[in-house]
């Protein structure tokens, strides 16, 4: 993206109110569900951020964009240099008890499925470790009989002595469950509300425990108040309004900012990308709508982390790596034993939660994995490019020794 050297910086930056904020509430645990009533009155009631914020998303010309662009950099060069934290997902396991329209995971798709043991988990997040990674986030459908806590302990537990941040993005749980899996060794836990429309939730799922919009919404306090000192929260785009969506996403990381102030949180804006069920995105969310969204969030939230997975093209993740991104994924796999093949020997269907045996397997028979990636370069490869954008490829940010000390 071209640079405009006559337009003069102002930042847009909201870090004292913000910070004000904070100290105001500081010693206070999170409410429950506050969030709800805040959520209902979008968009006829806004604080003076979500104002601003909204003003961000009106309709802008190419050289709007492009100021907002260059803005958008000089913020995050303020609060995290040219530092970019790689990171990679660990697939466990793609059984799930719902039915999510747009996920390949979902109950009723007739996929090949496999759960990783504890062995094949640690062969995965080896091959990782040796690719560079030592932020690795765990990966799962909602599955209480596959994907028990018990087995999520175990498998943080397995990796923490050689994967010092270790994230989990997996089924909702309790705050005494979350507290369970700090305890074991998970520092970050990922949950994405998908769409905060009421209406188009209801419509994309179907069957399962996730239909219930509002225990899904109350997911990052209670992960808070479990001890989790890194939260990442996000919306599904295409799914709905993309301006009404970023809209109520910024209200709820900016009422985390305000109950959770002890954690750090991350955004994430990704797009449908082909799965199986073939669902096709509902609204449309260009390239030109993600990079706005993501300067409006950089301008309005500069400490917020901001999240760029590999569901995003080659092309454009180096376009926009400068410009607001703090963390990326690389050499991603979808799919459970993805790296390494583990797990291919265990292959069945799953129908009405019973494993069913398949009559034959092809020899290179995979598990399905929960959608397709668009940039499918090594993670070696994206560190290059990164170097050669100026950024800076951070592998390992977070040592549980910190917090020991
Ligand atoms: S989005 Fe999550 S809960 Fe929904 S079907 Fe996929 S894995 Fe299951």
């Amino acid at each position: 993206m071209p640079v405009i050297p006559s337009v003069r910086s102002r930042p847009l930056t909201f870090a004292p109110r913000l910070r004000g904020r904070i100290e105001k509430h500081a010693g206070m645990t999170p409410p429950p569900t506050h969030f709800i009533p805040l959520l209902d009155a979008l968009p006829r009631r806004k604080t003076p951020l979500l104002e601003r914020f909204a003003a961000l998303l009106e309709p802008k010309t190419p050289a709007q964009l492009e100021a907002m662009a260059r803005e958008s950099r000089a913020v995050t060069r303020r609060h995290f240099g040219r530092t970019m934290r790689l990171f990679a997902p660990l697939y466990l396991s793609n059984e799930c008890v719902n039915n999510c329209r747009y996920c390949g995971f979902s109950r009723d798709n007739p996929i090949l499925r496999t759960t990783l043991t504890i062995e094949q988990v640690v062969r995965e997040a080896r091959h990782l470790v040796t690719q560079g990674f030592r932020n690795v986030l765990l990966v799962a459908g909602e599955h209480p009989r596959f994907v028990s806590e018990g087995y999520l302990e175990e498998c943080i537990r397995a990796i923490r002595d050689f994967v010092p941040a270790v994230g989990i993005e997996v089924g909702p749980m309790e705050a005494p469950e979350y507290e369970r899996m700090t305890r074991a060794g998970a520092e970050g836990l990922i949950v994405y509300q998908e769409t905060y429309d009421r209406a188009v939730y209801a419509d994309m799922h179907t069957a399962g425990p996730k239909k219930d919009f509002d225990w899904r919404l109350a997911c990052p306090e209670r992960g808070y108040l479990g001890g989790f000192r890194r939260i990442g929260i996000g919306a599904l785009f295409g799914l709905s309004d993309w301006r009404l969506e970023a809209l109520r996403l910024a209200a709820h990381l900016e009422h985390l900012y305000k109950h959770c102030w002890k954690a750090v949180f991350t955004v994430a804006f990704p797009r449908l990308r082909p799965a199986a069920g073939d669902f096709h995105a509902l609204t449309a969310f260009p390239d030109h709508a993600l990079l706005q969204t993501l300067c409006a969030f950089r301008l309005s939230f500069p400490e917020a982390g901001i999240v760029m997975s590999t569901r995003e093209s080659a092309v454009f993740r180096d376009a926009v790596a400068p410009l607001g991104v703090t963390l990326m994924s690389a050499g991603s796999h979808t799919e459970p034993g993805g790296y390494t093949g583990a797990g291919s020997d265990d292959l069945h269907l799953t129908v009405k939660g019973r494993r069913v045996e398949l009559e034959e397997k092809a020899a290179q028979a995979r598990a399905e994995g929960q959608f397709g990636i668009a940039d499918s370069r090594p993670p070696a490869e994206v560190a290059a490019r990164l170097q050669a954008l100026g950024l800076d490829p951070v592998w390992k940010d977070w040592d549980p020794a910190i917090l020991a000390a």
